[in-house]
């Protein structure tokens, strides 16, 4: 069996169906860098949904048992539902999507309809002002809060938020972001700010720990650690004490959590990446294109991945931060 030769597992799969997005945050797509002469890949570059399709169900075969879409912003891909419907055909597969919520209200029950499980909204704030300074767009908070409205109305649920911590910018709304969606019922779950690409100009002392920040909750409102529900799960879960729910704290750059990864990652242009530090991606849209078989592709994605040792986080240093890294729009987190 092919799934034998894979040591560390592989389970878990993003895919990036765009590297555009109509935000520019500036941990991930600094406006200075990405402007609007920044060349984005042509269209005739990127998978076409039936060749993403085609690879997702390669890659549940190899034993992948989660798909995120993702992006740039995946909802900025016109007809992402016929994708998702799709992709929602394969068996066995747990289908959901990371997005920045601008463009959910008016794609929720699209994308439920055709297949979409559950959805992942990032916001990094819920102060319009922060929020601004954050995503370098004047795009209201509000409306981005009712996309997650309309996503919990069609039953996309558990919803998930996404809040990226960087220092000076928004740990002022850690509190209340806490506050507000415990009360919505809705999972927080705060990342570290990350070095990944080489244009958001990442320094250490930009870095919120996951310790602090759940030392800033615990003060309001107490809290205690929760176990993982699976082996491999990045976000650390805590719950609040008085039953009014949970949060998780992904702490990729304090603790992190090589051992147990099992995400690979394809980029809009098709190419597979088993790092997100990765500095070049391998690829399998030469192999689509010039007519590989199913099984020769797989052989090809079961070799690299038995050949892996990418343990980025646990080896970063001042050295490692300017190393060539591909960009989080390019693979989508
Ligand atoms: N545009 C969508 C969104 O923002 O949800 C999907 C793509 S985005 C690259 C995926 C996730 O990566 C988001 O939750 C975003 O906040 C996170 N992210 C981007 N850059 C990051 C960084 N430098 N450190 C930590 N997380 C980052
Ligand atoms: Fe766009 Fe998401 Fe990156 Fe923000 S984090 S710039 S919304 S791709
Ligand atoms: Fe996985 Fe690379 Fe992140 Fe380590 S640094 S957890 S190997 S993606």
């Amino acid at each position: 069996m092919l799934t034998d030769t894979l040591h560390r597992p592989l389970r878990d799969l993003r895919i990036s169906v765009t590297d555009r997005c109509n935000f520019r945050c500036v941990y991930c797509m600094p406006k200075e860098v990405f402007g609007s002469d920044h060349p984005f890949l042509p269209h005739a570059e990127i998978l076409t949904f039936e060749e993403i399709a085609r690879l997702a169900r390669i890659f549940a075969a190899l034993g992948v048992k989660k798909i995120r879409l993702t992006g740039g912003e995946p909802l900025v891909r016109r007809d992402l539902p016929l994708l998702v419907s799709m992709l929602s055909q394969i068996p066995d597969v747990d289908l959901t999507m990371t997005t920045n919520g601008s463009l959910l209200a008016r794609n929720a029950r699209a994308l439920k309809e055709a297949g979409l499980k559950r959805i992942t909204v990032s916001l990094d704030s819920l102060d319009d002002a922060v929020f601004k300074a954050m995503n370098d767009v004047d795009f209201p908070v509000a409306k981005v809060l009712e996309g997650m409205e309309a996503a919990q109305k069609v039953g996309l649920e558990p919803i998930k938020v996404n809040m990226v911590v960087k220092r000076g910018l928004n740990e002022s709304s850690i509190l209340p972001m806490a506050r507000f969606f415990r009360e919505k019922g809705y999972i927080l779950r705060f990342i570290e700010y990350m070095d990944v690409g080489s244009s958001n100009g990442w320094r250490m002392d930009d870095v919120v720990s996951a310790k602090e920040i759940v030392n800033i909750i615990n003060a309001e409102l107490p809290l205690e650690p929760l176990d993982p529900n699976y082996k491999g799960e990045v976000a650390e879960r805590w719950r609040y004490k008085d039953g009014g729910g949970e949060i998780g704290v992904i702490a990729s750059v304090t603790q992190p959590f090589c051992r147990d990864c099992n995400r690979a990652r394809l980029s809009a242009e098709g190419k597979l990446y088993t790092c997100l530090f990765a500095a070049q991606g391998h690829d399998l849209k030469g192999m689509l294109r010039s007519g590989a078989s199913d099984d020769e592709i797989a052989q090809f994605i079961a070799h690299l991945w038995s050949k892996r040792s990418d343990r980025y986080s646990e080896i970063r240093s001042e050295k490692t931060v300017a190393l060539p890294k591909v960009e989080m729009s390019h693979i989508g987190g």
